[in-house]
């Protein structure tokens, strides 16, 4: 196990916000797992680390960064069509996505280039273009820092929901996900539910795209649409799609011509936080080094060296204007993370 002292943390998430660390452990296999202990883990003093893409540093963290670096991937079974496969938390997502399409497996396509490891996916069960994880997730192998035992619960168990899990807001800060089995299939039909998935693959001129083809226009789409983070410091969308009863939303977009409703199956209609936002003259905004992508007004962005504060308190401002103007409340996406008071835990 690494374990580094008085650590910068900038290079360990997307934003690129400078935030420190007073210890920083990194695990890299499952005997590293195995020296931790009940109650090594206390929030608001420590954090569980991945490739730090859904995250905004607000304050220093006071105690130690578990950096999960635990890595492998294999299959377990395979009867022909269907297949379980095992990725551990430390997995690149997108290099395990690339990884099944390359051995035949279809399900993870439109979940193509999304940064981050495999550890953190069914944190907020990751989704994009109508696939979420929680459709392909079997299990995951986690570490219950409460009673410092090891378990697998069943997808059933994670209590999945539109950005969401039992990880996230259920019990947050409980478990250490160790690894993700997903059920993956050899013949599948691609899901093209989403119009702009639709286009790209028209204009790539592909009427029965294979899954290798899908993730290749889901691919070309975000590189296209999504500002990178290696270029400008962001954590993809600061806010979820606001899920709304489909009357309510039908009225707002009466009221508000364009804006983009999506009704559901379950009486709930999705609808667009970045339009709201763009409406509100937030995109391409920017107040010293934190701002509004001019590309996409659903991502906060980190021009250089803004703080997580400030990026914070902006998001605030973005959420305060949207609910005046349209009545709707935006609810963040990335975790924060805020310090309990250090002198709680000495
Ligand atoms: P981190 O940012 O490191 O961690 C996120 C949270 O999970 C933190 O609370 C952390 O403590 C916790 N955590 C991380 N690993 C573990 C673990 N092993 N055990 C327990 N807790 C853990 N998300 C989507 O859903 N769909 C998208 O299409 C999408 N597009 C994006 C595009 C861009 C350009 C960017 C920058 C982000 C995007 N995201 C998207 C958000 C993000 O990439 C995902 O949520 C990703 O799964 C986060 O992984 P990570 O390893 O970077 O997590
Ligand atoms: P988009 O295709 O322009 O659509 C705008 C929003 O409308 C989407 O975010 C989506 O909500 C919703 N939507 C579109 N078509 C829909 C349909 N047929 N059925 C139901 N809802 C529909 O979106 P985008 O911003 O370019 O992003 C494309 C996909 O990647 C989306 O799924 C988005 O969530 C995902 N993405 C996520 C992040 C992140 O950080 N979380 C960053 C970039 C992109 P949903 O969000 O519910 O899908």
């Amino acid at each position: 196990m690494k374990r580094l002292e008085q650590v910068s943390l900038r290079a360990f998430n997307t934003f690129g916000t400078e935030a420190r660390a007073r210890r920083l452990l990194q695990l890299e296999s499952l005997d590293d797992v195995n020296q931790l202990g009940s109650g090594d883990f206390r929030p608001g003093f420590d954090l569980v680390l991945g490739g730090g893409s859904n995250l905004l540093f607000v304050d220093d963290v006071p105690g130690t960064v578990y950096l999960n670096r635990i890595r492998g991937r294999r299959l377990l079974e395979d009867d022909g069509d269907s297949v379980l496969i095992e990725a551990a938390a430390g997995e690149s997502w997108h290099e395990l996505v690339c990884w099944s399409l390359d051995q035949g497996f279809s399900g993870l396509e439109n979940l193509s280039l999304i940064p981050g490891l495999a550890g953190a996916a069914p944190m907020q069960n990751i989704g994009a273009y109508g696939v979420e994880l929680s459709d392909l997730l079997d299990s995951v192998l986690v570490f219950d820092w409460h009673s410092g035992q090891g378990l697998r619960l069943a997808s059933r168990d994670c209590h999945f929901s539109y950005r969401d899990s039992r990880f996230k807001s259920g019990e947050p800060e409980r478990f250490l996900i160790l690894s993700c089995r997903l059920r993956l299939h050899r013949t599948r039909e691609p899901v093209l539910s989403y119009a702009g998935l639709r286009e790209e693959l028209d204009t790539m001129g592909l009427s029965a795209p294979s899954a290798r083809e899908v993730s290749a226009a889901v691919i070309r789409l975000r590189q296209r649409k999504l500002p990178n983070p290696e270029l400008i410091g962001n954590a993809g969308s600061f806010f979820k799609n606001p899920r709304i009863p489909t009357d309510q939303a039908e009225a707002l977009q009466m009221e508000h011509k364009g804006l983009p409703v999506h009704p559901g199956d379950d009486g709930q209609a999705r609808i667009s936080a970045a339009w709201m936002i763009e409406q509100c003259g937030w995109k391409g905004y920017r107040e010293g080094d934190a701002g509004v992508s001019a590309q996409h007004a659903l991502v906060l962005v980190n021009h250089g060296t803004a703080h997580g504060r400030e990026i914070l308190a902006l998001s605030r401002r973005i959420a305060d204007s949207v609910l005046e103007r349209f009545g709707v409340e935006l609810e963040r996406e990335p975790a924060l993370f805020i310090a309990a008071d250090p002198a709680a835990h000495a």
